[in-house]
Protein backbone atom coordinates (compact mmCIF):
# COMPACT_ATOMS: atom_id res chain seq x y z
CA UNK A 1 0.00 0.00 0.00
CA UNK A 2 1.64 3.25 -1.12
CA UNK A 3 1.17 6.78 1.11
CA UNK A 4 -0.31 10.05 -0.85
CA UNK A 5 0.50 13.51 0.22
CA UNK A 6 -1.46 15.72 -1.80
CA UNK A 7 -0.91 19.98 -1.68
CA UNK A 8 -3.88 21.84 -2.71
CA UNK A 9 -4.98 25.12 -2.08
CA UNK A 10 -6.82 26.39 0.81
CA UNK A 11 -10.61 26.67 0.58
CA UNK A 12 -12.50 29.71 -0.15
CA UNK A 13 -12.38 31.90 3.26
CA UNK A 14 -16.16 31.38 3.46
CA UNK A 15 -16.11 28.08 3.67
CA UNK A 16 -16.34 25.16 1.33
CA UNK A 17 -18.97 25.56 -0.99
CA UNK A 18 -22.46 23.78 -0.54
CA UNK A 19 -23.86 25.05 -3.74
CA UNK A 20 -22.71 26.53 -7.10
CA UNK A 21 -23.75 29.43 -9.67
CA UNK A 22 -24.14 27.20 -12.41
CA UNK A 23 -26.10 23.21 -12.56
CA UNK A 24 -23.42 21.75 -14.73
CA UNK A 25 -20.59 22.10 -17.33
CA UNK A 26 -20.31 21.33 -20.80
CA UNK A 27 -18.97 17.79 -21.20
CA UNK A 28 -16.26 17.74 -24.21
CA UNK A 29 -15.66 14.55 -26.33
CA UNK A 30 -12.08 15.17 -27.37
CA UNK A 31 -9.36 18.19 -27.28
CA UNK A 32 -8.51 20.48 -30.19
CA UNK A 33 -6.04 17.89 -31.71
CA UNK A 34 -7.76 14.67 -31.00
CA UNK A 35 -6.07 13.51 -27.78
CA UNK A 36 -8.71 11.98 -25.83
CA UNK A 37 -9.78 13.44 -22.92
CA UNK A 38 -8.98 11.97 -19.20
CA UNK A 39 -10.57 8.42 -18.57
CA UNK A 40 -10.13 6.80 -15.29
CA UNK A 41 -11.83 3.92 -14.42
CA UNK A 42 -14.65 6.03 -12.70
CA UNK A 43 -14.65 9.40 -10.60
CA UNK A 44 -16.10 9.85 -7.32
CA UNK A 45 -17.26 13.84 -8.08
CA UNK A 46 -19.66 15.66 -9.88
CA UNK A 47 -17.68 18.11 -12.66
CA UNK A 48 -17.91 21.61 -11.59
CA UNK A 49 -17.48 20.81 -8.07
CA UNK A 50 -14.64 22.70 -5.92
CA UNK A 51 -11.74 19.79 -6.55
CA UNK A 52 -8.59 21.99 -6.01
CA UNK A 53 -8.88 23.20 -2.63
CA UNK A 54 -8.34 21.55 0.90
CA UNK A 55 -11.51 19.59 1.12
CA UNK A 56 -12.14 19.26 -2.59
CA UNK A 57 -9.49 16.69 -2.46
CA UNK A 58 -9.37 15.85 -6.19
CA UNK A 59 -12.00 13.61 -5.91
CA UNK A 60 -9.81 11.19 -5.00
CA UNK A 61 -10.38 10.04 -1.38
CA UNK A 62 -12.53 7.50 -1.54
CA UNK A 63 -10.87 5.63 -4.49
CA UNK A 64 -7.42 5.85 -2.45
CA UNK A 65 -8.63 4.75 1.06
CA UNK A 66 -10.84 2.52 -0.34
CA UNK A 67 -7.59 0.78 -2.44
CA UNK A 68 -5.97 0.95 1.45
CA UNK A 69 -3.33 3.54 0.60
CA UNK A 70 -2.84 6.26 3.15
CA UNK A 71 -4.19 9.96 1.54
CA UNK A 72 -2.94 13.26 3.09
CA UNK A 73 -4.46 16.53 2.06
CA UNK A 74 -2.82 19.94 3.45
CA UNK A 75 -2.38 23.02 2.44
CA UNK A 76 0.57 23.94 4.39
CA UNK A 77 3.78 23.31 2.13
CA UNK A 78 6.26 25.74 3.14
CA UNK A 79 9.28 25.54 4.89
CA UNK A 80 10.92 22.86 6.99
CA UNK A 81 8.11 22.78 9.42
CA UNK A 82 5.02 22.39 7.36
CA UNK A 83 3.27 19.59 7.05
CA UNK A 84 4.48 18.97 3.51
CA UNK A 85 7.67 18.58 4.73
CA UNK A 86 7.05 16.11 7.22
CA UNK A 87 4.85 13.77 5.31
CA UNK A 88 7.20 13.76 2.67
CA UNK A 89 9.82 11.95 4.31
CA UNK A 90 7.71 8.59 4.12
CA UNK A 91 5.33 9.48 0.90
CA UNK A 92 5.37 7.28 -2.34
CA UNK A 93 3.14 9.42 -4.18
CA UNK A 94 3.25 13.44 -4.03
CA UNK A 95 0.13 15.36 -6.05
CA UNK A 96 1.01 19.10 -6.33
CA UNK A 97 -0.93 22.04 -8.32
CA UNK A 98 1.30 24.88 -9.88
CA UNK A 99 -1.25 27.50 -8.39
CA UNK A 100 -0.23 26.58 -5.05
CA UNK A 101 2.87 24.55 -5.65
CA UNK A 102 4.48 22.48 -3.44
CA UNK A 103 7.99 22.90 -4.31
CA UNK A 104 9.95 20.04 -4.68
CA UNK A 105 13.61 20.50 -4.54
CA UNK A 106 16.59 18.75 -4.36
CA UNK A 107 16.86 18.65 -0.69
CA UNK A 108 13.56 17.49 -0.23
CA UNK A 109 14.10 15.39 -3.12
CA UNK A 110 17.22 13.97 -1.19
CA UNK A 111 14.72 13.61 2.11
CA UNK A 112 11.92 11.50 0.53
CA UNK A 113 13.57 8.44 0.51
CA UNK A 114 10.49 6.48 -0.76
CA UNK A 115 9.14 8.76 -3.37
CA UNK A 116 8.35 7.30 -6.90
CA UNK A 117 5.71 9.36 -8.55
CA UNK A 118 5.62 13.64 -8.78
CA UNK A 119 1.81 14.47 -10.45
CA UNK A 120 0.89 17.62 -11.07
CA UNK A 121 -2.41 18.37 -11.30
CA UNK A 122 -2.05 20.98 -14.09
CA UNK A 123 -0.14 21.85 -16.78
CA UNK A 124 3.58 22.93 -15.42
CA UNK A 125 6.17 20.56 -13.71
CA UNK A 126 9.15 23.49 -13.17
CA UNK A 127 7.94 23.17 -9.66
CA UNK A 128 10.03 20.01 -9.49
CA UNK A 129 13.93 19.95 -9.51
CA UNK A 130 13.51 18.13 -12.65
CA UNK A 131 17.37 17.19 -13.01
CA UNK A 132 16.74 15.98 -9.33
CA UNK A 133 13.89 13.35 -10.09
CA UNK A 134 15.71 12.39 -13.48
CA UNK A 135 18.73 11.53 -11.23
CA UNK A 136 16.70 9.75 -8.36
CA UNK A 137 15.09 8.14 -11.33
CA UNK A 138 11.51 9.58 -9.88
CA UNK A 139 8.77 9.79 -12.62
CA UNK A 140 6.83 13.47 -13.47
CA UNK A 141 3.60 13.26 -14.84
CA UNK A 142 1.17 16.04 -15.37
CA UNK A 143 -2.35 16.17 -16.99
CA UNK A 144 -1.57 17.45 -20.79
CA UNK A 145 -3.75 19.73 -21.92
CA UNK A 146 -6.31 19.84 -19.18
CA UNK A 147 -6.25 23.70 -18.75
CA UNK A 148 -5.01 24.91 -22.09
CA UNK A 149 -7.85 26.03 -23.55
CA UNK A 150 -8.86 27.90 -20.08
CA UNK A 151 -5.87 29.57 -20.15
CA UNK A 152 -6.26 30.57 -23.72
CA UNK A 153 -9.60 32.48 -23.65
CA UNK A 154 -7.65 33.88 -20.35
CA UNK A 155 -4.97 35.34 -22.57
CA UNK A 156 -7.58 36.81 -25.12
CA UNK A 157 -9.03 38.48 -21.81
CA UNK A 158 -6.03 39.89 -20.34
CA UNK A 159 -4.98 41.49 -23.84
CA UNK A 160 -8.31 43.08 -24.37
CA UNK A 161 -8.37 44.32 -20.60
CA UNK A 162 -4.74 45.78 -21.08
CA UNK A 163 -4.95 46.99 -24.42
CA UNK A 164 -9.19 48.45 -23.95
CA UNK A 165 -7.92 49.69 -20.79
CA UNK A 166 -10.68 47.50 -19.02
CA UNK A 167 -9.68 47.49 -15.35
CA UNK A 168 -9.59 51.16 -14.40
CA UNK A 169 -12.61 51.70 -16.62
CA UNK A 170 -14.74 49.17 -14.30
CA UNK A 171 -12.50 50.84 -11.36
CA UNK A 172 -14.45 54.62 -12.29
CA UNK A 173 -17.23 52.96 -12.05
CA UNK A 174 -16.97 51.57 -8.87
CA UNK A 175 -15.92 54.78 -7.24
CA UNK A 176 -18.44 56.17 -8.11
CA UNK A 177 -17.56 58.44 -11.12
CA UNK A 178 -18.34 58.78 -14.84
CA UNK A 179 -15.00 59.80 -15.99
CA UNK A 180 -14.50 58.80 -19.54
CA UNK A 181 -11.39 61.05 -20.66
CA UNK A 182 -9.35 59.58 -18.01
CA UNK A 183 -10.65 55.58 -19.55
CA UNK A 184 -10.10 55.97 -22.86
CA UNK A 185 -6.85 58.48 -22.99
CA UNK A 186 -5.20 54.75 -22.60
CA UNK A 187 -7.71 52.84 -24.73
CA UNK A 188 -6.73 51.61 -28.25
CA UNK A 189 -8.89 48.85 -30.34
CA UNK A 190 -6.75 45.67 -30.91
CA UNK A 191 -8.10 44.94 -34.49
CA UNK A 192 -4.70 45.51 -36.46
CA UNK A 193 -1.97 45.35 -34.10
CA UNK A 194 0.99 42.77 -34.32
CA UNK A 195 0.31 40.18 -31.88
CA UNK A 196 3.00 37.43 -30.98
CA UNK A 197 3.20 34.25 -29.02
CA UNK A 198 6.49 32.83 -28.14
CA UNK A 199 5.70 29.43 -27.63
CA UNK A 200 2.68 27.60 -30.19
CA UNK A 201 2.28 24.72 -28.22
CA UNK A 202 -1.29 23.70 -26.81
CA UNK A 203 -1.82 27.05 -25.21
CA UNK A 204 0.17 29.58 -27.86
CA UNK A 205 -1.35 27.83 -30.96
CA UNK A 206 -5.39 27.86 -29.06
CA UNK A 207 -4.64 31.64 -28.35
CA UNK A 208 -3.58 32.34 -31.73
CA UNK A 209 -7.10 30.65 -32.89
CA UNK A 210 -8.55 32.83 -31.57
CA UNK A 211 -6.87 35.87 -31.78
CA UNK A 212 -7.74 35.36 -35.11
CA UNK A 213 -11.16 36.65 -35.02
CA UNK A 214 -9.97 40.26 -34.16
CA UNK A 215 -8.03 41.09 -37.35
CA UNK A 216 -4.91 41.32 -36.48
CA UNK A 217 -1.61 40.06 -37.73
CA UNK A 218 -0.40 37.11 -35.91
CA UNK A 219 3.42 35.91 -35.16
CA UNK A 220 5.40 33.32 -33.77
CA UNK A 221 8.20 31.31 -32.55
CA UNK A 222 8.90 28.00 -31.53
CA UNK A 223 11.32 25.66 -30.94
CA UNK A 224 8.95 23.04 -32.93
CA UNK A 225 7.51 25.03 -36.20
CA UNK A 226 3.98 24.55 -36.83
CA UNK A 227 3.44 23.02 -40.10
CA UNK A 228 3.02 25.33 -43.47
CA UNK A 229 -1.16 24.26 -43.66
CA UNK A 230 -1.45 26.25 -39.60
CA UNK A 231 0.47 28.71 -40.40
CA UNK A 232 -1.19 29.83 -44.54
CA UNK A 233 -4.88 28.84 -42.04
CA UNK A 234 -4.07 31.76 -39.46
CA UNK A 235 -2.06 33.91 -41.61
CA UNK A 236 0.95 32.98 -39.48
CA UNK A 237 4.46 34.71 -39.61
CA UNK A 238 7.17 32.81 -38.11
CA UNK A 239 10.16 33.94 -36.30
CA UNK A 240 13.50 31.85 -35.87
CA UNK A 241 14.00 34.04 -32.17
CA UNK A 242 12.12 36.14 -29.93
CA UNK A 243 14.20 39.20 -30.54
CA UNK A 244 13.03 39.22 -34.50
CA UNK A 245 9.27 39.05 -33.53
CA UNK A 246 9.61 41.32 -30.14
CA UNK A 247 10.72 43.86 -32.50
CA UNK A 248 7.75 44.28 -34.59
CA UNK A 249 4.55 43.25 -32.03
CA UNK A 250 2.61 45.80 -30.19
CA UNK A 251 1.15 42.59 -28.11
CA UNK A 252 2.92 39.65 -26.73
CA UNK A 253 2.43 36.60 -24.91
CA UNK A 254 4.60 33.68 -23.42
CA UNK A 255 3.42 30.59 -23.49
CA UNK A 256 6.24 28.20 -22.85
CA UNK A 257 6.68 25.87 -20.15
CA UNK A 258 9.72 27.63 -17.63
CA UNK A 259 12.83 25.67 -18.28
CA UNK A 260 16.24 26.12 -18.23
CA UNK A 261 16.15 27.97 -22.01
CA UNK A 262 13.42 30.00 -20.89
CA UNK A 263 14.08 31.32 -17.37
CA UNK A 264 14.45 34.89 -17.05
CA UNK A 265 14.40 35.11 -20.80
CA UNK A 266 12.14 38.15 -19.99
CA UNK A 267 15.17 40.40 -18.80
CA UNK A 268 15.75 43.85 -19.09
CA UNK A 269 17.84 43.54 -22.10
CA UNK A 270 14.53 41.28 -23.90
CA UNK A 271 12.39 43.96 -22.71
CA UNK A 272 14.22 46.94 -23.98
CA UNK A 273 13.67 44.80 -27.55
CA UNK A 274 10.06 45.28 -27.61
CA UNK A 275 8.36 47.93 -28.89
CA UNK A 276 7.45 51.19 -26.72
CA UNK A 277 4.09 50.89 -25.57
CA UNK A 278 3.62 47.03 -26.08
CA UNK A 279 1.53 44.63 -23.95
CA UNK A 280 3.50 41.96 -22.45
CA UNK A 281 1.15 38.92 -20.54
CA UNK A 282 2.55 36.15 -19.37
CA UNK A 283 -0.12 33.01 -17.78
CA UNK A 284 3.35 30.88 -18.62
CA UNK A 285 5.46 31.20 -15.40
CA UNK A 286 6.51 34.15 -13.23
CA UNK A 287 10.30 33.09 -13.67
CA UNK A 288 10.49 33.46 -17.29
CA UNK A 289 9.96 37.64 -16.48
CA UNK A 290 12.27 39.13 -14.50
CA UNK A 291 10.03 40.63 -11.80
CA UNK A 292 11.81 43.93 -11.35
CA UNK A 293 12.84 44.76 -15.21
CA UNK A 294 9.00 44.34 -16.03
CA UNK A 295 8.01 46.82 -12.95
CA UNK A 296 10.87 49.14 -13.92
CA UNK A 297 9.78 48.93 -18.04
CA UNK A 298 5.75 49.79 -16.51
CA UNK A 299 7.33 52.69 -14.66
CA UNK A 300 9.17 54.38 -17.34
CA UNK A 301 6.55 53.88 -20.05
CA UNK A 302 8.52 51.43 -22.05
CA UNK A 303 5.96 48.64 -21.43
CA UNK A 304 1.91 50.09 -21.81
CA UNK A 305 1.09 47.51 -19.69
CA UNK A 306 1.81 44.07 -17.88
CA UNK A 307 -1.02 41.46 -17.31
CA UNK A 308 -0.95 37.16 -16.07
CA UNK A 309 -1.44 35.42 -12.93
CA UNK A 310 1.72 33.64 -12.41
CA UNK A 311 4.75 34.71 -9.88
CA UNK A 312 7.74 33.05 -9.03
CA UNK A 313 7.61 32.04 -6.10
CA UNK A 314 3.67 31.20 -4.92
CA UNK A 315 2.33 32.81 -3.66
CA UNK A 316 3.95 35.62 -3.57
CA UNK A 317 5.52 38.19 -0.57
CA UNK A 318 2.72 41.15 -0.06
CA UNK A 319 5.23 43.70 -1.18
CA UNK A 320 6.22 41.52 -4.41
CA UNK A 321 6.44 44.78 -6.97
CA UNK A 322 4.16 43.04 -9.41
CA UNK A 323 1.49 44.59 -6.50
CA UNK A 324 2.14 47.67 -7.17
CA UNK A 325 3.39 48.57 -10.33
CA UNK A 326 1.17 50.82 -12.44
CA UNK A 327 -1.07 49.50 -15.41
CA UNK A 328 -0.67 45.85 -15.16
CA UNK A 329 -3.73 43.10 -14.75
CA UNK A 330 -2.23 40.73 -12.37
CA UNK A 331 -4.36 38.17 -10.36
CA UNK A 332 -3.19 35.17 -8.29
CA UNK A 333 -2.43 32.17 -10.66
CA UNK A 334 -6.63 31.16 -11.47
CA UNK A 335 -6.21 30.88 -15.07
CA UNK A 336 -5.53 26.89 -14.87
CA UNK A 337 -7.92 26.38 -12.33
CA UNK A 338 -11.46 27.24 -13.29
CA UNK A 339 -13.94 25.13 -11.89
CA UNK A 340 -14.03 23.69 -16.08
CA UNK A 341 -10.47 22.69 -16.02
CA UNK A 342 -10.48 21.24 -12.35
CA UNK A 343 -12.75 18.52 -13.38
CA UNK A 344 -10.18 17.48 -16.50
CA UNK A 345 -7.11 17.33 -14.18
CA UNK A 346 -9.08 15.80 -11.07
CA UNK A 347 -10.11 12.80 -13.43
CA UNK A 348 -6.66 13.19 -15.38
CA UNK A 349 -5.02 12.77 -11.79
CA UNK A 350 -6.82 9.62 -11.21
CA UNK A 351 -6.04 7.88 -14.38
CA UNK A 352 -2.41 8.43 -13.91
CA UNK A 353 -2.90 7.02 -10.34
CA UNK A 354 -4.75 4.03 -12.15
CA UNK A 355 -2.35 2.90 -14.43
CA UNK A 356 0.60 3.60 -12.09
CA UNK A 357 -1.16 0.99 -9.33
CA UNK A 358 -2.45 -1.39 -12.19
CA UNK A 359 1.78 -1.31 -13.10
CA UNK A 360 0.49 0.03 -16.58
CA UNK A 361 2.00 2.98 -18.78
CA UNK A 362 1.02 6.02 -18.02
CA UNK A 363 0.63 8.13 -21.72
CA UNK A 364 3.01 9.21 -22.96
CA UNK A 365 1.64 12.47 -23.57
CA UNK A 366 1.33 13.12 -19.72
CA UNK A 367 5.14 12.47 -19.02
CA UNK A 368 7.49 14.77 -18.30
CA UNK A 369 10.76 12.57 -16.79
CA UNK A 370 10.23 8.70 -16.65
CA UNK A 371 13.55 6.35 -16.34
CA UNK A 372 16.13 8.97 -15.66
CA UNK A 373 15.25 11.37 -18.87
CA UNK A 374 12.93 13.76 -20.16
CA UNK A 375 10.06 11.53 -22.19
CA UNK A 376 6.59 12.69 -23.82
CA UNK A 377 5.82 16.08 -23.56
CA UNK A 378 9.08 16.90 -20.86
CA UNK A 379 11.01 15.36 -24.21
CA UNK A 380 8.73 17.48 -26.55
CA UNK A 381 8.76 20.86 -24.58
CA UNK A 382 11.55 21.42 -22.01
CA UNK A 383 15.32 20.60 -21.38
CA UNK A 384 16.86 19.51 -18.88
CA UNK A 385 17.94 20.69 -15.52
CA UNK A 386 16.20 23.07 -12.37
CA UNK A 387 14.46 25.88 -11.99
CA UNK A 388 13.22 25.66 -8.90
CA UNK A 389 16.57 27.62 -6.83
CA UNK A 390 15.25 30.99 -4.97
CA UNK A 391 11.60 28.74 -4.27
CA UNK A 392 12.78 29.19 -0.34
CA UNK A 393 11.50 32.62 -0.42
CA UNK A 394 8.21 31.38 -0.51
CA UNK A 395 7.95 30.74 3.60
CA UNK A 396 8.32 34.72 3.90
CA UNK A 397 4.90 35.19 2.65
CA UNK A 398 3.55 32.08 5.35
CA UNK A 399 5.75 34.13 8.09
CA UNK A 400 4.44 37.24 7.21
CA UNK A 401 0.71 36.21 7.15
CA UNK A 402 1.37 34.93 10.57
CA UNK A 403 1.20 31.45 9.59
P1 LIG B 1 2.85 22.55 -24.61
O1 LIG B 1 3.88 21.57 -24.18
O2 LIG B 1 1.73 22.09 -25.48
O3 LIG B 1 3.54 23.80 -25.35
C1 LIG B 1 4.72 24.38 -24.96
C2 LIG B 1 5.46 24.81 -26.24
O4 LIG B 1 6.58 25.63 -25.87
C3 LIG B 1 6.01 23.62 -27.01
O5 LIG B 1 5.46 23.62 -28.31
C4 LIG B 1 7.51 23.87 -27.03
O6 LIG B 1 8.13 23.47 -28.24
C5 LIG B 1 7.60 25.35 -26.82
N1 LIG B 1 8.89 25.80 -26.28
C6 LIG B 1 9.59 25.29 -25.25
N2 LIG B 1 10.72 25.99 -25.07
C7 LIG B 1 10.74 26.95 -26.00
C8 LIG B 1 11.63 28.00 -26.32
N3 LIG B 1 12.76 28.18 -25.62
N4 LIG B 1 11.33 28.82 -27.35
C9 LIG B 1 10.20 28.64 -28.08
N5 LIG B 1 9.31 27.67 -27.83
C10 LIG B 1 9.58 26.84 -26.79
O7 LIG B 1 2.28 23.16 -23.27
P2 LIG B 1 1.01 24.12 -23.07
O8 LIG B 1 -0.19 23.33 -22.68
O9 LIG B 1 0.92 25.04 -24.23
O10 LIG B 1 1.50 24.90 -21.75
C11 LIG B 1 2.64 25.74 -21.81
C12 LIG B 1 3.00 26.23 -20.42
O11 LIG B 1 1.99 27.11 -19.94
C13 LIG B 1 3.07 25.13 -19.34
O12 LIG B 1 4.30 24.46 -19.36
C14 LIG B 1 2.88 25.93 -18.08
O13 LIG B 1 4.10 26.47 -17.62
C15 LIG B 1 1.97 27.09 -18.52
N6 LIG B 1 0.58 26.89 -18.03
C16 LIG B 1 0.04 27.82 -17.20
C17 LIG B 1 -1.23 27.65 -16.71
C18 LIG B 1 -1.88 28.65 -15.80
O14 LIG B 1 -2.82 28.32 -15.09
N7 LIG B 1 -1.46 29.90 -15.82
C19 LIG B 1 -1.96 26.49 -17.03
C20 LIG B 1 -1.40 25.58 -17.93
C21 LIG B 1 -0.12 25.78 -18.40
Amino acid sequence: MSKIVCVLYDDPVDGYPTSYIRDSIPRLERYPDGQTMPSPGAIDFKPGQLLGSVSGELGLRKFLVGQGHKFVVTSDKDGPASIFERELIDADVVISQPFWPAYLTKERIAKAKNLKLAITAGIGSDHVDLQAAMDKGITVAEVTYCNSISVSEHIVMMILALVRNYIPSYQWVVKGGWNIADCVARSYDLEGMQVGTVGAGRIGLAALKRLKAFDVKLHYTERHRLSREIEKDLGLTYHDSVESMLRICDVVTINTPLHPETEHLFNEAMIAKMKRGAYLINTARGKICDENAVARSLRSGHLAGYAGDVWFPQPPDKDHPWRSMPNHGMTPHISGTSLSAQARYAAGVREILECWFAKKPIRSEYLIVENGNLAGTGAHSYSAGNVTSGSEKVARYKKAAGA
